[in-house]
């Protein structure tokens, strides 16, 4: 059966003469199906330099992610209420979705928006011209598509959280406001270690924090839930919050067992290019939650197939490399693999959406945890520390710190997280700077890269 073909990355135009394929074998999709290479149509010229997985639901993912746009629009013309959550990446969207007749979104996945269109959508040059250069990290793209409109719908109701936020968010969203956008703003303390004999409260992920602060978050989640609600016109009551709390761990559950999977087979079973963008849909389900669930799903019954057929879509051996931050041209995610590495492991700042929220305590108060969880709003050595456990769980040979251009939360981490790594596994780290184009680097980026794919080889040897 074609569907059920080697497991391989492909080119689009490989794509492009599979999809005929898959079709004609009787490939059954998604209202929001169709051949990859349409993207490129609308804009998404990166695509024509990516490599992808060959399964059908790979497939499935990419055009779920490219087809988001459209579907906000579509909740907008339905009476849907949009409200865009930003910076807390994960868990005010939980809020927003346990509403009835809500849909919620992170605007600030624009930030990929100058990566897909090869620039094209200008977002960033609009930015440029409202002050926001190139000293500021790439979300300020989201700025620029607020300002032309030619994305996603502008949001009946903007929140963001305050407090524990990088300068560049701050800056970033007090100018989206200062534009015309209001935005309700809650406050989220940067995360402390408890004091000794300090009330303690664990938290998703291994960490603790101050019962004071969970108790403080508590309140502001609370606070934004109910204007969420007068915004919608709707009530949240405790039963939606739970019943939304259990269909996030859904999703959760399940994107915990993908990662598992591929980051331990040996050959990597799926692609760090497709894990990424599943691992993405943790954090408001691609504006779909039902078919975010499908289409991970659809990914793990891929990779299960695979791995008790021992089949993979790289060379048995590859050099393992466990991933920091989020890549802003996501062709690095390609190129880390055509030179002999697998990604074993990642920190793409969004653990706390992937980690299970407490079922057994009060809904608020579960996700209050969740949200003081977040890797960005405690130290970096707290940061660190997650990472040097994920590294041993998933036998990381070097780690790779990727910087964000211009994005401030990124300058102290690294040094914090090679410390540790080097005095715990001593295993290499390098840290690497990835722009939203990475063409006019990518020389020194794959020979960077490669010396680490070597160190790590001779680790092992
Ligand atoms: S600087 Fe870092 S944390 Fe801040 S918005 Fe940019 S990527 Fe996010």
């Amino acid at each position: 059966m074609a569907s059920q073909c080697c497991p391989a990355r492909i080119t689009l135009d490989e794509w492009t003469r599979r999809y005929a394929r898959l079709r004609a074998d009787g490939l059954s999709e998604p209202g929001y199906g169709g051949p990859l290479e349409r993207h490129v149509d609308d804009g998404d010229s990166r695509l024509l330099g990516l490599k992808f997985d060959n399964s059908p639901a790979a497939l499935r993912l990419w055009n779920l992610l490219l087809t988001e746009e459209a579907r906000l629009h579509e909740a907008r013309a339905r009476g849907a209420t949009i409200v865009g959550v930003m910076k807390d990446l994960g868990t005010a969207a939980m809020v927003a979705w346990s509403i009835p007749n809500v849909v919620a979104f992170y605007p600030d996945g624009a930030w990929w928006t100058p990566c897909l269109t090869e620039q094209n959508s200008r977002v960033l040059a609009i930015a440029d011209s409202l002050g926001l250069d190139e000293s500021f990290c790439p979300v300020r793209a989201m700025v620029g598509a607020f300002v032309n409109g030619e994305h996603f719908p502008i949001p009946d109701l903007l929140v963001c959280s305050a407090g524990a936020v990088c300068d560049d968010f701050s800056a970033i969203a007090q100018r989206l406001e200062a534009l015309g956008h209001p935005i309700v703003w809650w406050e989220m303390p940067r995360r402390r270690r408890p004091d000794p004999g300090e009330p303690a409260i664990e938290l998703p992920g291994g960490g603790t924090a101050p019962a004071e602060q969970v108790r403080i978050v508590e309140a502001e989640l609370r606070r934004i839930g109910r204007i969420m609600a007068d915004a919608a016109g709707a009530s949240l009551t405790e039963a939606n919050l739970v019943e939304g709390i259990r269909r996030a761990n859904r999703v959760r559950a399940c994107l915990r067992e993908l990662r598992d999977l591929v980051f331990l087979a040996d050959p990597c079973p799926m692609p760090a290019l497709e894990i990424l963008i599943a691992e993405m849909l943790a954090i408001h389900y691609c504006s779909d939650y039902d078919e975010s669930l499908a289409v991970i799903e659809g990914l793990l019954t891929e990779t299960k197939r695979r791995v008790a057929a021992g089949l993979g879509v790289l060379e048995p051996g590859a050099a393992r490399i466990f991933w920091v931050n989020p890549v802003a041209d996501l062709r690095v995610m390609n190129i880390v693999e055509d030179i002999g590495g697998r990604i074993c492991g990642t920190d793409y700042m969004i653990l706390h959406a992937i980690d299970a929220i407490p079922e057994d305590v009060l809904p608020w108060q579960a996700l209050a945890r969740t949200a003081l969880a977040d890797p960005l709003v405690g130290s970096a050595s707290d940061r660190a520390e997650r990472i040097c456990r994920d590294a041993v769980r998933y036998h990381a040979q070097a780690v790779v710190v990727s910087r964000i251009p211009g994005a401030s939360h990124c300058a102290t981490e690294g040094a914090a997280i090679r410390e540790l790594l080097r005095d715990r596994l001593g295993i290499p780290v390098i840290e690497i700077e990835v722009p939203s184009i990475t063409d006019a680097v990518e020389a020194g980026l794959r020979t960077r890269l490669q010396a680490l794919v070597e160190a790590a080889r001779r680790e092992r040897a």
